[in-house]
């Protein structure tokens, strides 16, 4: 039997759809590309905005018109919306039981009989799943935490993805361990990362102070991103400490102005995440952080939008993620006063684009001259490309090995992108 797996979503998607298609391959099933015909087609959907809902609509229906005798699988956060736009799909599976989505296959081959899968999420447990691997990537994916109790006033992900809960620490080191074995480069994520171990009496930092310890192998820990309320004094001394943490911090910001940021419910003031940005560059020098940032909330004027863009500025990121605001169905923000009109938002996420990467040519070309360390991916015209410990996009000249630590010296910034020549690496 062939399956196809499309991801739509985060890194916690992606981790999730991964760790299926693991499961499936280990039950014989064959994998094959999603353009290609398959008995079973599983779509990880997504809900974060309008365009992603409706994109995970539009490959439901794309498979259906294609390969009608396909099994459609919809699954994850839009499915959990469950708006009743999912008709065509034979297997409808929400925020939880997907580690069973083989044996649903098994279920509906056996008697054709539609399957929906959609818990109220309130009690329900952290799902550990493993994924074997993360293809073409020299990084692979941990999913630690899943869900959110914090709920921004313009977000749905508490409502589809349920309450904060996280892996048990000692199975967290555990799958570090095995992950290790096959990748330089682990990025912890979830849901609300910086939430990871509540119910365990274990904070993120904990955990990290162990996988470190555990797999001396490993030579670097990625955060996929935490909130600025919760980087806590450990996390600082311990990647001051060690130089296998990577020092990049994906710190989501969302607006640049205290009013729009009190209609978000975003716990922090403009001025609270400055000087938690400062203490941070005070700690750990010129440490790459970056933010999300969303565009066209309601009630954003001009002269909020334009403070925002000046806060943003002052704050020296390294690189922006800009998502104009998009109102989701039942949150308290869909139905706030002052809608910002379509044209007004695309206009402002340009600007806001643009600002990014004039603070990315700003941030990478203070590399030029210096020596980092690349974590090595596929190759390109003669060269290797990578990533650095600041998340800086690297070419190397020359074909080395996948998946390698190599230490490179930094000579131009050309399109966002740094190029360089090898010292060493471990193959050497
Ligand atoms: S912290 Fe806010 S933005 Fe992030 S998932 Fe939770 S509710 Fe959504």
């Amino acid at each position: 039997m062939k399956f196809s797996i499309c991801n739509l979503g985060c890194k916690v998607n992606a981790y999730e759809s991964e760790s299926v298609a693991s499961l499936l391959e280990h039950k014989g099933w064959q994998r094959v590309p999603f353009e290609e015909e398959a008995d079973a087609a599983l779509i990880f959907t997504c809900a974060v905005t309008n365009t992603a809902a409706s994109k995970s609509r539009k490959m439901m229906h794309r498979i259906r018109r294609n390969y009608p005798d396909a099994i459609v699988a919809m699954v994850g956060c839009y499915a959990q919306i469950d708006d009743g736009m999912l008709e065509d799909a034979q297997i409808v599976v929400g925020s939880s039981h997907k580690k069973s989505l083989p044996d649903y296959l098994d279920e509906y081959l056996e008697n054709r009989k539609p399957i929906r899968v959609l818990d109220d999420l309130r009690d329900t447990p952290f799902e550990t799943l493993s994924a074997d691997g993360f293809d073409s990537r020299a990084r692979a994916y941990l999913k630690i935490q899943d869900g959110c109790n914090q709920f921004c006033t313009y977000c749905v992900i508490p409502y589809v993805r349920g309450r904060e809960r996280s892996m048990a620490p000692d199975l967290a080191v555990k799958e570090a361990k095995r992950i290790a074995k096959d990748y330089r480069e682990i990025v912890l994520t979830g849901i609300h990362t910086g939430r990871y171990g509540r119910e365990h009496g274990v904070s993120l930092s904990e955990l990290i102070e162990r996988i470190l310890d555990e797999t001396p192998e490993l030579a670097r820990i990625r955060i996929s991103s935490i909130e600025i309320t919760e980087i806590d004094d450990k996390l600082i001394e311990l990647m001051k400490s060690s130089g296998r943490i990577a020092r990049h911090l994906h710190i989501p910001l969302q607006a640049g102005s205290d009013e729009i940021l009190s209609a978000m419910g975003r716990p922090y003031s403009t001025q609270e995440y400055y000087d938690k940005i400062e203490h941070i560059r005070d700690e750990l020098g010129d440490v790459s952080i970056s933010c999300d940032l969303i565009t066209g909330f309601p009630g954003e004027s001009d002269e909020l939008f334009d403070k925002g863009m000046e806060f943003v500025r002052k704050c020296r990121f390294s690189f922006l993620h800009v998502f104009p605001y998009s109102p989701r169905a039942n949150t308290p923000a869909a139905v706030m006063k002052n809608q910002i009109d379509p044209r007004v938002k695309k206009a402002r996420t340009n600007t806001a684009m643009r600002i990014s990467s004039e603070l990315a040519d700003e941030y990478r070309s203070q590399w030029t001259g210096r020596i980092a360390y690349v974590i090595t991916e596929e190759t390109e015209d003669g060269y290797t490309k990578g990533y650095t410990s600041e998340y800086i996009p690297v070419k190397i000249s020359g074909e080395l090995p996948h998946g390698i630590l190599a230490k490179v010296r930094l000579d131009r910034c050309a399109d966002q992108v740094m190029y360089g020549e090898v010292i060493e690496n471990e193959t050497d």
